[in-house]
């Protein structure tokens, strides 16, 4: 039996989508082969590898002003890869933090030049809002701005991206990105590991505005400079073939659901379930300011720590899993990505108010 995933990620996948994998596994299309067999200069791949380009493109509506590269090292050596990329002319960043994962980002970000913190999510009670644009004090002419548009460990998620006219906003997007339709247009970089809501770990989808390819400072590696990555379409070295397909698949998927408009409805739907139960009762609780919630990783906690480790064995036996919180905020945490349907949320709910009744 599958159980209800509400792992933070890698994470739940569409169930159709591995059904698919699973029937091609041995023989792609009558190739004779698997897809992870074949060379990524082939025919067959280079159709994989366009199709997927384009349903991305389509799906988020990526403007013909940016490029989509396919990339490896996940959404932490982004923070890496991306200063490299554009300190090139101006060795200096402005950081808003409303989390551990932006955290983290400004922190390697310091190793290439400057880091400037110009805003931070943290009250008393942790990371649990995101600050407004009028809040954020930007430096004198900065190379871009940071922001993590979805920080996954806090559930702390930004749906007001200010127009920071010149200024490049570079968003991590690692896990909401096609959670919901966004205004690409508004990024000067827009990227996420697969892990999350796009597919299997392995491939790091960047999309770049083309007018910032070239900003690399010398010491980029060759492998990870954007605009050689772009020039050889994403196969300047072999790229992370299979986690592509399975992007691929999931692109396809979620066409089907009516495209990032249809599954932004069902996220709707599924978070205010989630949030609705635990505003109902003082038993359970979540910090987050209502307008910096997230829909994909909703934290809470149990009014009394005490049963946390009784609430997670009664989860467990009901198929009810990965439902801990981070070991950095504790508590409970369930991500309701794109692919973990609304009987999940729906058993998990029924499941607290029961564990609450019970215990009370
Ligand atoms: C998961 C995650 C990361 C880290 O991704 P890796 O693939 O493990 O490097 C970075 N940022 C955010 C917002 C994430 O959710």
């Amino acid at each position: 039996m599958r159980v209800f995933n509400f792992s933070a990620g890698p994470a739940a996948m569409p169930e159709e989508v591995l059904r698919q994998a699973a029937d091609e596994m041995l023989n792609w299309r009558d190739s004779g082969m698997s897809v992870m067999e074949m060379s990524h200069r082939g025919s067959a791949f280079s159709s994989i590898h366009e199709e997927a380009l384009l349903d991305l493109r389509e799906l988020l509506q990526v403007p013909a002003t940016h490029r989509i590269l396919f990339l490896q090292g996940g959404g932490l050596a982004e923070n890496a890869i991306i200063p490299m990329n554009l300190f090139g002319v101006k060795p200096r960043a402005d950081f808003v933090v409303t989390g551990s994962w932006s955290q983290k980002s400004l922190t390697e970000a310091r190793k290439y030049g400057t880091a400037h913190l110009a805003a931070s999510g943290e009250t008393a009670r942790g990371f649990t809002r995101a600050p407004l644009r009028a809040e954020w004090q930007l430096s004198d002419d900065p190379a871009y701005v940071y922001l993590c548009t979805n920080e996954t460990i806090h559930g702390v998620e930004t749906f007001d991206i200010p127009d920071l006219g010149d200024i490049p906003l570079v968003a991590d997007a690692s896990s909401h990105l096609l959670s919901r339709p966004m205004d690409v247009a508004k990024y000067g970089v827009l990227f996420g590991g697969a892990q999350k809501n796009i597919g299997i770990a392995g491939v790091t989808v960047v999309i770049v505005r083309e007018d910032l390819l070239d900003r690399a400072l010398p010491i980029c590696p060759t492998a990870f400079e954007w605009k050689t990555v772009a020039a050889h379409n994403s196969m300047y070295n072999t790229p992370p073939t299979y986690a592509i397909y399975v992007a691929g698949l999931v692109f396809k998927w979620l066409k089907k659901q009516g495209g990032l408009a249809g599954i932004e409805a069902r996220n709707i739907e599924k978070a205010k379930l989630l949030y609705d139960t635990i505003d109902a009762s003082n038993f359970y609780l979540n910090n987050v300011e209502r307008a910096a919630r997230s829909r994909m990783n909703i934290p809470f906690f149990l009014a009394d720590a005490t049963r946390n480790e009784d609430f997670l064995a009664g989860a467990q036996a009901r198929g009810l899993v990965q439902l801990k919180g981070h070991k950095s905020v504790g508590g409970m945490r369930a991500s309701v990505y794109n692919a973990v349907p609304l009987k999940a949320v729906q058993t998990l709910v029924d499941y607290m108010k029961e564990f609450e009744q019970r215990r009370a």
